[in-house]
Parts: structure tokens; C-alpha cells; sequence
């Protein structure tokens, strides 16, 4: 069969949705570039907010009248990932029904799924369930650009945190094996490979015989021709000393920690079962800002959780201001059925959520602003990722500190290691011009 994957989500969905092409052209599928041209449509989910989800359920609605008006009654639809493994048959109860299920760790049944609804003879067509000894390998070929690779080191999460979904969607945290990663790695490299990223809920976490976080990147770093590691995502509570020092002290690992603060309130983060306050959160900080020279930070943010009063909510933004993340990805707070936090009394208004949500934006580009300003006649090493999407004549790169610059004027090649002279910014991306293109392929050693 032909078939088209559509992703939604995170990058562990990204890594996922890769996987599932192996599974699939190894069952003898093909994957097409378009859903038009597909005998099946697999989109792979995300549950983590409300909205997300009635994204995919209006998706589905639209591929039905799509396949109506194209005469195409027999491309099927699968629903992958996240939503699937939460809701699994109840999704054939919805009104554009589709015709397979497959939770998050159930993708090697999905040539089953695919051949059960053909055949039509199978009448609830799902496969759910958490399987503990289940890891997927995603083929190296299947990137795109063969410079930059996902590594999933683990699945689930042990935190409950009050407001998240992910313990019930992805179950309880189990790792892949160390010596599973280093192979995954070894063979990514062997094929061309520079860059990895070891993605996980919360890979601060990972804990294997002999083997926590700090241990395993540095066993992955020691892997030859291997240029650059970058991870995410982390829980304040696991980044210890020893993650800081090896992040000081390996040149390949990128000096770029993302750690969702969630609030600035320690009431709050009770409320929301985080096991730190801001004080420890902020000593994890200026730790990293003392031991990593150019590192950059990123974090998520929830406004309006229950509970959340004005107060709270100003020493939110205080945090944004004293941190200046370089990125901060922040949402409404949503409830999500069966959390913890559902039980809570969703007392904050959503023109209040909305308010605060403007506002902490509005903070978050002042904040970039500055940055942006700040670096503006830089000379900058970074690698480039392949070219820009909107500009002609243009690539995009990447610093080590993972700070996108656009780059004018330069026939550089996806993997190329490139200095550049910051000139400005636009959106989210610095701007440079090319003041040498560097020969050698290596860790970008950046220069802020
Ligand atoms: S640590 Fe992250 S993934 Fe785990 S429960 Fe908390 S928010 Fe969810």
C-alpha cells in the first residue's frame, strides 16, 4: 500500500512517526508525499491540550469530505500515537469514524491494522496498551537532511505532574537500553550523521544499571565523528551537578539546557505536583550560567492553572525576566481528563488565562528583543541545517547554543560548518552574512 503520514506534536512524535515508516517498508508499504496519493492516511496524535486534539478530530472530518469529493472510498484512516492510546475504540464512536487504532506502543501491529481494515472483516479494529520491552529504532535513511537525528533513550514518565497527560498516554517511564542508544547512535553516525538529539518526557531521568543521564551522554560523546549532542526534554528536579560538568566539559555537548518552569510561584508548583521551587530552579540556572559558557535556555510555561492568582502570576513573569530564556513556549492551562488537576476547580476565567497568556508573550519578546539586540555584530560558528524556507539564496543554521540564524548569500551544504556575522533578527531566527565558510565539519564552537 501507499501510504502518507501526517505528525502532530512533539518531537517524540516526530521520532515515532520515522519508526513507523521503517515498520511499514519493511512490511513491504511505501510512503507517499501527498495524502492524495495514498491507499492510507496514519496520522500520528497529540493529547496534550484540548485543542490539539479537536485539531486532529476536525482533520479527519476534512480527509473524509476530501476522499468523498476525490471518488477515493477506500483510502483508509488511521489514528496513531497519543489520542489513540487515550481514547482507543471510543475514536470509532466519533462522526467520521476511522477505520484503524494504534496506540503508542503498538506500531508493529499497524501492518495487521492496515490489512484488517481492508479486508473490513475485523470490527473493532484497535491495538492499545503500554508495553514494557517495546522500543522502536527509527531507520537512519528515513531523515530528510542526514546531518541532525532524533534518538528516543526512553518512553513515559514516572512524575505526576497534576496538569499532564503524559502518564496516562505514554505510560510509566522505561528506558531503552544503554547499549541499544549507543548502537542506534554508532549506526546514525556510520551513515553520515553529525548531530544527535536524546529526546525523552523527561531524559533527565533516565536511569539504567550503572547508567544515569549525566553517565550515558558521556558514553554517547565518546562515539567517534560524532559532533554535537543536544537534548530534551528536563525536569528541574534531575539536573544535578554532575549533567552541569559534563555539559561544561564536552565540547560536543551543546550548551543549550530547555527546563519547563512551568509558574513562577512555588504555590503554585504545589499545586502542580513539581517537586522544586523557584529558588532551586533559579540555582540550577545561574549553576549553568557559571560552569557553560555560552548557554542559552528555553522553558514551557501554564497560565491560568487552577487556583493562579494575579500575585502568582506577577512572579511568573518575574522568572521569564530574571531567566531571559532565548525561547519560552507558553500555553493556557487546559483541563485534561482523568488528570489530578481535573478535580481542581478550573476557577481562572479564560479572558483572565487569555490576559495573562498576552502578557507573558509580550514579556517573552521584550525579553528576545534585547537578545536579538545584544548579539547584533557577533561572529558566530553554526552548522547549516539546509535552505531557508522563505528567503531565496538563503540557509538556515544553527549555533551550538541552538539559536537559528538565517544566512544570506551562501551556497553552503546542509552539515557545513560556517562563521557568520549577526545583523539583526526576524521572528525567531537571527540574521547573518557569511564571513567564512569553515572547511572542516566540527562542533560549532560559538563565539557570543
Ligand atoms: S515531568 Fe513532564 S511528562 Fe512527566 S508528568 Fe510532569 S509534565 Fe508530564
Amino acid at each position: 500500500m501507499k501510504i502518507f503520514i501526517e505528525t502532530y506534536g512533539c518531537q517524540m512524535n516526530s521520532y515515532d512517526s520515522t519508526a513507523i515508516i521503517g515498520i511499514l517498508e519493511n512490511a513491504g508499504h511505501s510512503i507517499v508525499k501527498l495524502p492524495k496519493d495514498a491507499d492510507a492516511v496514519l496520522i500520528n496524535t497529540c493529547s496534550v491540550r484540548d485543542h490539539a486534539e479537536h485539531k486532529i478530530l476536525s482533520r479527519i472530518g476534512s480527509l473524509r469530505i476530501k476522499q468523498r469529493r476525490a471518488n477515493r472510498p477506500k483510502q483508509i484512516i488511521g489514528i496513531c500515537g497519543c489520542m489513540a492510546e487515550r481514547l482507543g475504540k471510543k475514536l470509532h464512536e466519533v462522526s467520521h469514524r476511522p477505520d484503524l487504532i494504534a496506540g503508542v506502543d503498538q506500531y508493529d501491529q499497524l501492518p495487521q491494522l492496515l490489512e484488517n481494515a481492508v479486508s473490513g472483516n475485523v470490527k473493532v479494529n484497535v491495538a492499545t496498551g503500554h508495553m514494557d520491552d517495546v522500543h522502536y529504532v527509527a531507520p537512519v535513511e528515513a531523515y530528510p537532511v542526514n546531518n541532525s537525528h532524533l534518538v528516543t533513550i526512553h518512553k513515559g514518565c514516572d512524575y505526576k505532574c497534576t496538569y499532564c497527560i503524559v502518564p496516562s498516554t505514554r505510560g510509566p517511564q522505561r528506558e531503552k537500553s544503554p547499549l541499544m542508544i549507543l548502537d542506534e547512535i554508532k549506526n546514525i553516525v556510520d551513515q553520515g550523521g553529525r548531530e544527535v538529539t536524546l529526546l525523552g518526557q523527561n531524559v533527565t531521568a533516565y536511569s539504567a544499571p550503572g547508567m544515569n543521564f549525566a553517565k550515558l551522554v558521556q558514553q554517547v560523546s565518546k562515539i567517534k565523528n560524532l559532533d554535537r549532542i543536544r537534548f530534551l526534554t528536563s525536569h528541574p528536579c534531575d539536573i544535578d551537578d554532575e549533567l552541569i560538568d559534563t555539559i561544561a566539559e564536552l565540547d560536543s555537548v551543546c550548551p543549550w539546557l530547555h527546563i519547563p518552569a512551568q509558574s513562577g510561584s512555588d504555590r503554585v508548583l504545589k499545586r502542580m505536583k513539581r517537586y522544586y521551587k523557584v529558588a532551586d530552579y533559579m540555582r540550577i540556572i545561574e549553576q549553568a550560567r557559571k560552569k557553560i559558557p555560552d548557554v542559552t535556555f528555553s522553558g514551557d510555561f501554564i497560565v491560568g492553572f487552577p487556583g493562579e492568582t494575579d500575585e502568582d502570576f506577577r512572579q511568573t513573569v518575574q522568572l521569564m525576566r530574571d531567566v531571559r530564556y532565548d525561547q519560552a513556549f507558553c500555553f493556557k492551562y487546559s483541563e485534561r481528563p482523568g488528570t489530578p488537576a481535573c478535580k481542581m476547580t478550573d476557577d481562572v476565567p479564560i479572558e483572565i488565562k487569555k490576559e495573562r497568556l498576552a502578557e507573558l508573550l509580550d514579556v517573552q519578546e521584550e525579553v528576545w528583543q534585547n537578545i536579538t539586540k545584544d548579539a547584533v555584530g557577533e561572529i558566530w560558528s553554526v552548522v547549516v541545517e539546509g535552505e531557508a524556507r522563505h528567503s531565496e539564496n538563503s540557509v538556515k543554521a544553527r549555533s551550538a547554543n541552538n539559536r537559528k540564524v538565517i544566512v544570506d548569500g551562501t551556497e553552503s551544504q546542509p552539515g557545513d560548518l560556517i562563521s557568520v556575522q549577526i545583523t539583526g533578527s526576524n521572528g525567531s531566527s537571527f540574521l547573518g552574512k557569511i564571513v567564512s565558510a569553515a572547511t572542516m565539519k566540527g562542533t560549532a564552537d560559538v563565539n557570543i
